[in-house]
């Protein structure tokens, strides 16, 4: 049992659907003052309702700095202060590079690379006087450990984040914040769900544990990061996939 996450105000990015949402309610439930973030209001005033106690919403874009900054004045104001950032908003189109915009590279890069940048930059002066700082970053196993055609960008900017972490972890050591990053696997998420049961199942049938994974299992382990239990883990990561980067062959899966 983390016994220490109660009352720490928490920014969630990317909250208002999929793992987001998920490491949201995860907080939530501990009693945590969450702050859901996303760029679209409605959505994610939804789901701080659904949270209910301490949750509230904000919209910014990550990829804007002027929006990072209001988003992190706004967890201030509303909670005192921040404690713990989970920087997991992120998207993911799927294009091979031969038919790839340039612009595509930039959104993807820009959202999931550089949104992770201004998220930790705007909210540093509120987690230097946090006596628990805590910055859990949603990375994947897509680009630092496996590779998938169409997702070139993607991977780039998921293994980016990776280097990013390290030197942020050594940077911010001396203020007491710990930067780490969750490597989610297959999740299941609403969309994940649209693409249909043949495609769900073909995806299971791929990871020795022969499930997708639910997105509190990423809340879960951002929330052991997050906590002071885990206060001397920095710059690691936490692979939550089942297993599904560790199969050499399909022979190892019989
Ligand atoms: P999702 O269901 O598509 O949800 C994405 C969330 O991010 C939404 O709340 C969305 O709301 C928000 N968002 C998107 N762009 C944003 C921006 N520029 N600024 C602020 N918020 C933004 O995604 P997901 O599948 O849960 O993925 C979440 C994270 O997990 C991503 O970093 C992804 O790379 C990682 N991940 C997912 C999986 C998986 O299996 N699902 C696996 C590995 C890693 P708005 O559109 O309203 O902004």
């Amino acid at each position: 049992m983390l016994t220490s996450i109660a009352g720490r105000s928490v920014i969630v990015t990317g909250a208002s659907k999929g793992i987001g949402k998920g490491i949201a309610r995860v907080f939530a439930k501990q009693g945590a003052k969450v702050l859901v973030v996303a760029r679209t209001l409605a959505d994610a005033e939804a789901c701080a309702e659904e949270l209910g106690g301490g949750a509230s919403a904000f919209a910014a874009d990550v990829a804007d700095w002027d929006q990072s900054q209001a988003m992190a004045a706004a967890a201030v104001e509303c909670n005192g202060g921040i404690d713990i950032l989970c920087a997991n908003a992120g998207v993911y189109p799927q294009t091979n590079i031969e038919d790839m915009d340039p612009a595509e590279w930039d959104l993807v890069l820009g959202t999931n690379l550089r949104g992770n940048f201004l998220s930790v930059k705007a909210c540093l002066p509120a987690l230097k006087a946090s006596d628990q700082g805590r910055v859990v970053l949603t990375s994947s196993i897509t680009g630092p450990v496996t590779g998938f055609p169409g997702w070139s960008h993607y991977g780039a900017s998921k293994s980016g984040q990776l280097g990013f972490m390290r030197t942020a972890c050594i940077e911010l050591a001396k203020h007491n914040i710990t930067v780490n990053a969750v490597l989610p696997g297959n999740i299941i998420t609403e969309g994940l769900e649209g693409l249909g049961d043949d495609y769900l199942g073909t995806m299971a049938a791929s990871i020795p544990l022969k499930k997708l994974g639910v997105v509190e299992d990423i809340g879960n382990a951002a929330l052991f990061l997050a906590s002071k239990e885990a206060n001397y883990i920095t710059g690691q990561t936490i692979i939550v996939d089942g297993g599904q980067i560790l199969p050499e062959s399909l022979e190892a899966l019989e």
